[in-house]
């Protein structure tokens, strides 16, 4: 029996819930990343992809978070709002 990581969805043991700590910090991080949905909304429809990784690098950078995490919240946000149904 295996289980997937939290976070990146490796496979791991039953009883691990992520593959390291690093997986486990940045699963709680990203949980913390709010990013308000106009924002969001700017970066899809009113940014070229040169100024949306512009404002994505200020955004990480002001708040302190993972560049990349932010990213990855971004996209997941963007689905969420724009993309269902
Ligand atoms: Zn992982």
């Amino acid at each position: 029996m295996t289980n997937s990581c939290q976070h990146c969805s490796k496979k791991i043991p039953i009883s691990k819930v992520f593959c390291s700590p690093m997986c486990k910090e940045n699963y709680f991080q990203k949980i913390a990343i709010s990013v308000p949905k106009p924002f969001v909304k700017k970066l899809y429809f009113f940014c070229t992809e040169e100024e949306k990784s512009y404002e994505i690098k200020t955004f990480a950078k002001r708040h302190n978070w993972h560049e990349e995490l932010v990213i990855e919240k971004v996209e997941e946000l963007f689905q969420e709002y724009y993309k269902c149904g």
